[in-house]
């Protein structure tokens, strides 16, 4: 890891963080939606990939904006809720229903370290005085809360009540 003597470093480091960050969710995210039986999942996964391609080239815009190279520094965080949600995709004993809530619950924890890290990035590049950075970042932080309030709605009104009927044996 590079220096860390200004809140300048930390921005930088925690950008390059969340590069990794969202280039293993480009990845990631298809094979949580291949594994969605809800329909309803699926498409939302489906969705937030895109809008996650997205993201990835607004932080290199960061990074533009900045006159820096967009350069990602490996993610741990992202990479073990990433490995969660692939041990749970492995599971060979899982209905379909109850998966789909585990999916939402794997997601939800997604978007919530994003939304600590967005959240952080917006706030210092205010103080830095970084205007572009500022509000590019903003919008990503808008679009994560919005993904987070969608699968907090798509498991209240039917993953998590599809999932809590019992198969009979
Ligand atoms: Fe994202
Ligand atoms: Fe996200």
């Amino acid at each position: 890891m590079a220096a860390l003597k200004s809140l300048e470093d930390a921005f930088i480091h925690e950008l390059q963080d969340l590069l990794s960050a969202e280039q293993q969710l480009v990845k990631a995210l298809p094979k949580m939606a291949k594994k969605a039986s809800t329909p309803e999942l699926r498409e939302a996964f489906e969705e937030h990939a895109a809008m996650t391609e997205t993201q990835v080239e607004r932080l290199k815009q960061v990074f533009e904006s900045l006159g820096r190279s967009g350069r990602a520094e490996k993610c741990d965080g992202m990479s073990g809720i990433i490995k969660e949600g692939e041990s749970l995709m492995s599971s060979k004993n899982a209905e379909p229903e109850v998966l789909d809530a585990e999916l939402i619950a794997a997601a939800q924890k997604v978007e919530h370290y994003e939304i600590a890290s967005y959240g952080t990035v917006c706030q210092w590049a205010e103080q830095l005085g970084f205007d572009e950075a500022h509000e590019l970042l903003g919008q990503t932080l808008a679009e994560e809360k919005e993904t987070d309030a969608k699968l907090t709605k798509l498991a209240k009104k039917q993953v998590n009540v599809q999932a809590g009927y019992e198969k009979e044996e």
